[in-house]
């Protein structure tokens, strides 16, 4: 039995909720079934943060909900769920899980592999992972209803797994990502059973599909915690294997100086509200590598743009095992790397040629960093500066300097 915590005591500010969210809400009651909203957005409300969205749990089947709603759409990923949009805005409405039968299939590590069944609301919340992520609020009522004692670790800030740790990652190994960042985006304390298998289950991660495995280090690397969730995997020992290669990176100084820059500006932008493309942060996570083979490449008689192409293609082949990163990511990060020597090109007419790259400004910001990093001359820079802002004659007289 969960336990009821009215509004006076969560103190959820009703402002702070989509209208579209309590709309879906309402219809599924008004049709007699019941409705809630759970998970993110309800941890969320309790920390006092709007939620950037909303999921709603329900009793009715995916098929029941599609029909009430005009634009509703059953979407068949690991689970069935159904996307109800009010304009730009998403509303995900599941149906509460039941519990995972003996005979679901499993990969041989354990992994479940697909678990479709349908289940009571306290067996919905017992299958998510944190207990601050398993609580519903009813808006109609406003009250939350607690499975968990979720309230409770949202009060002491702490990040707890649902049942036995070890078994919950040997079902779902990205669940230990999933630790390594609401910790460091909530600023929680993992719970010390909840830290203590993932040293050993660490590996398991390797075995789950490339694709997911991306989704979640993107959400990872865009949570505006970036730095610290890449402090806190490595103190987990998860960063072997996910991101090939980045540990060797990590512990060159230039390598961890440039990594640290790169999240550190992503980090910034995205509290600002700025965007941040995964190609620019996929690029720089992997540059000391691209650049450890393109000296190398050189240094066997190569020239320096085809070893440049070469080296790249290098990386990107041995990430795409791990990480599934789609088509328009590879080529932006292809394209910002093919442009870092023409910024060393400064004489005749490469620098105004450069100036018309329509990813000028990316690919810029890229080489600042190697220059901050101490990869490069800071003066490089400074002169790209100098000659991006330059009016005509100005940037003549920075090339006769170059000249
Ligand atoms: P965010 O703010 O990043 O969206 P979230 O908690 O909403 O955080 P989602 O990935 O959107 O995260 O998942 C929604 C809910 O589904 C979670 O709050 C949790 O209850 C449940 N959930 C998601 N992934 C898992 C998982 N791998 N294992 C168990 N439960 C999960
Ligand atoms: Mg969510």
């Amino acid at each position: 039995q969960p336990v009821v915590i009215g509004p006076k005591e969560h103190g959820i500010d009703p402002k702070l909720i989509s209208p579209n969210a309590v709309r879906v809400t309402q219809t599924l009651q008004e049709a007699g079934f019941k409705a809630f909203l759970v998970g993110g957005a309800v941890r969320d409300l309790l920390l006092g943060v709007k939620p950037k969205d909303f999921d709603v749990a329900t009793n009715a089947t995916p098929e029941q909900v599609k029909r009430l709603f005009r634009r509703a759409f059953i979407i068949g990923r690991r689970f069935q769920i159904v996307h109800v949009m009010f304009g730009q805005e998403l509303i995900e409405v599941t149906t509460f899980r039941g519990p995972s039968v003996e005979s679901a299939p499993k990969d041989e590590f354990g992994r479940v592999l697909r678990d479709n069944t349908f289940g009571e609301q306290h067996e919905d919340a017992v299958r998510r992972d944190f207990t601050i992520n398993a609580m519903y609020y009813d808006p109609a009522t406003q009250s939350v209803l607690d499975y968990h004692e979720g309230m409770a670790d949202i009060r002491s800030k702490t990040l707890r797994m649902i049942g036995v740790p070890e078994a919950r990652y040997r079902e779902d190994p990205v669940r230990m990502l999933r630790v390594v960042r609401f910790a460091a985006k909530l600023d929680f304390t993992i719970d010390p059973a909840t830290s203590e298998p993932m040293a050993v289950m660490a590996p398991l991660i390797n075995n789950v599909p490339a694709a997911r495995l991306y989704d979640e280090m993107l959400k990872l690397l865009m949570s505006g915690q970036a730095l610290a969730c890449l402090k806190q995997l490595r103190k987990e020992g998860l960063h072997h294997g996910l991101l090939p290669l980045l540990d060797v990176v990590l512990e060159q100084p230039l390598g961890r100086k440039f990594v640290t820059l790169a999240l550190n500006n992503t980090d910034n932008r995205i509290r600002q509200g700025k965007p941040v493309s995964p190609g620019f942060l996929f690029a720089a996570l992997l540059w000391h590598q691209v650049l450890e083979k393109w000296h190398a490449y050189q240094a066997a008689g190569e020239y320096p743009i085809p070893a440049l192409h070469q080296a790249a293609d290098d990386v990107l082949e041995s990430q795409a095992e791990k990480l599934a990163l789609q088509r328009k990511t590879t080529s932006d990060m292809r394209e910002l790397w093919a442009m870092q020597p023409r910024f060393e090109r400064r004489t005749g007419k490469s620098p105004y040629k450069l100036l018309e790259h329509p990813r000028l400004r990316a690919g810029y910001d890229f080489m600042l960093l190697r220059c901050e990093s101490g990869e490069l001359d800071p003066s490089l820079g400074q002169w790209w500066t100098d000659f991006m802002e330059s009016d005509g004659p100005g940037r003549e007289t920075l090339l006769a300097q170059k000249s």
